[in-house]
């Protein structure tokens, strides 16, 4: 696991805005790894990477202008925010206090006493952040007790007003400056939240391709900037974008600690990737959710499933771009998140790459297959399944180097060669349609062999 990557990630300031930090340092990262790198007006940084089969050559593209949806292959988005929450200068004051205007959610609570960094353009300058106020010595016990907004915390870096005001303007941002740190089974840095996603776009990909297996999907690693104010890069990258298929690749809630009824703990740490099925901004694509949880069982990935009852992410904005796509949430679940103290496990990080990679490699689909055909054009992906409307056509040519000379056979190959199970259009009283479906786990697979075999055995 490449942790030093991840606390880099995760050291490298960046509020929502000002992510020019974080998409450098990731740019050079993927270099190799996509056929088209690109920064679009907002600043999102859209990674495609085409199709590859074993020894296929990739046919790069410009991301956009591929023809219609039933005539490339899946395109499946993963949304990773780069952006974490932070806070802009709105005021420097006569003593040369710094005073702010938050970027993001905060609890005001987990703000007393912080080290924060003062981002300029001549540079970067630690500084304190506390509220105003009297300390225990002399405060009254009344003052002890009250929580200050989040507009009662100033930062001082230790300099005179004159000085203060030479290198410090409105506008400049501030973030947390607080460690990473490996802490038994656990990390915990601050911007967990969302450098864990920016970690696994990059990562995930980069065993794609030591794996050298090839994938029949287009993949489209979007690292969004402004998600902590709004999903707002999140759904300009997925108007241009266009998917299939869109992966909000975020950190969920793990409140399994003191104080949190076990009922409200959206998700627990150790236990794989959350499988996020609803928040306040979408509802994850069913479908998806089962072909998910399939391909975990199949390769025995640890998960939970996770419902967050406020709050959203990036896969809403996937999922109701232009004329929409199927979305979908996985997450990494982190204790004590929007603090400095963000903590996630090892394991549930893994898990997630894993189930990344797992998807990305499926093997290609009948549609991607019957598409490679001259002339063959296939209808629209429906959810799970796919209709193929003219077997006919397909019937005496040749597919994946042998020809099909009846829809047994195709379905033979069909069975050999992809990941889905197919059962001739005759056995649901349609001739000349073949409805195709997922093979969505190992036993929906044995009964979409199990009907072909038999479908076979009646032909001969
Ligand atoms: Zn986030």
């Amino acid at each position: 696991m490449n942790i030093d990557l991840l606390k880099r990630l995760c050291q490298t300031p960046g509020v929502p805005g000002r992510e020019e930090r974080v998409r450098d340092l990731i740019k050079s990262e993927v270099k190799g790894l996509f056929d088209e790198v690109r920064t679009d007006a907002m600043g999102n940084l859209i990674c495609t990477r085409a199709p590859r089969g074993g020894k296929e050559k990739p046919k790069p593209r410009k991301v956009g202008s591929e023809k219609s949806a039933t005539t490339r292959p899946l395109r499946v988005m993963q949304l990773c925010h780069m952006d974490e929450i932070g806070f802009y200068v709105n005021h420097i004051d006569e003593k040369g206090f710094i005073w702010t205007n938050p970027a993001g959610g905060f609890d005001p609570r987990n703000l007393f006493s912080r080290r924060v960094l003062v981002c300029t353009d001549d540079g970067d300058r630690v500084g304190v952040m506390n509220p105003g106020g009297r300390p225990i010595h002399i405060s009254a016990p009344e003052e002890r007790t009250k929580v200050p907004e989040v507009k009662e915390f100033f930062v001082d870096i230790g300099l005179p007003a004159d000085k203060v005001k030479k290198h410090v303007k409105i506008g400049d941002y501030i973030v947390m400056h607080e460690p990473f740190e490996e802490v038994g089974d656990k990390l915990v840095s601050k911007a967990m939240d969302n450098r864990v996603a920016c970690w696994l776009g990059i990562e995930s990909v980069r065993e794609l391709d030591r794996l050298g297996t090839g994938h029949g999907c287009e993949i489209v690693v979007a690292f969004t900037v402004q998600e902590e104010v709004g999903l707002r890069g999140a759904r300009t990258a997925s108007h241009a974008v266009l998917p299939d298929v869109g992966f909000g690749i975020d950190v969920t809630l793990a409140c399994d600690t003191p104080g949190v009824p076990e009922k409200e703990s959206v998700s627990t740490h150790g236990k794989g990737f959350a499988l996020h099925i609803k928040d306040g901004s979408f509802i994850s694509d069913h479908t998806l959710v089962t072909e998910v949880e399939a391909l975990a069982k199949k390769h025995k990935i640890p998960y939970q499933r996770s419902i967050l009852a406020a709050g959203g992410q990036d896969g809403a904005a996937a999922q109701q771009s232009a004329a929409g796509a199927r979305a979908i949430g996985i997450t990494v679940g982190t204790r004590y998140i929007h603090t400095v103290t963000e903590m996630i496990d090892k394991k549930d990080l893994a898990a997630v790459d894993e189930m990344k990679v797992a998807f990305d490699r499926r093997r290609r689909t009948m549609v991607r297959m019957l598409n490679e055909i001259d002339g063959v054009v296939c209808t629209t992906p429906q959810g799970a399944f796919y209709v193929y409307p003219s077997v006919k056509g397909v019937i005496g040519r040749t597919i994946r180097g042998r020809v099909a000379d009846s829809s047994s056979e195709l379905a033979a190959i069909i069975l050999d060669e992809a990941e889905v199970a197919v059962v001739p259009g005759e056995a649901f009283g349609t001739p000349g349609y073949l409805r195709l479906s997922y093979a969505l786990g190992d036993a929906d697979l044995a009964e979409g062999v199990g009907r072909i075999q038999r479908l076979l055995a009646e032909a001969r």
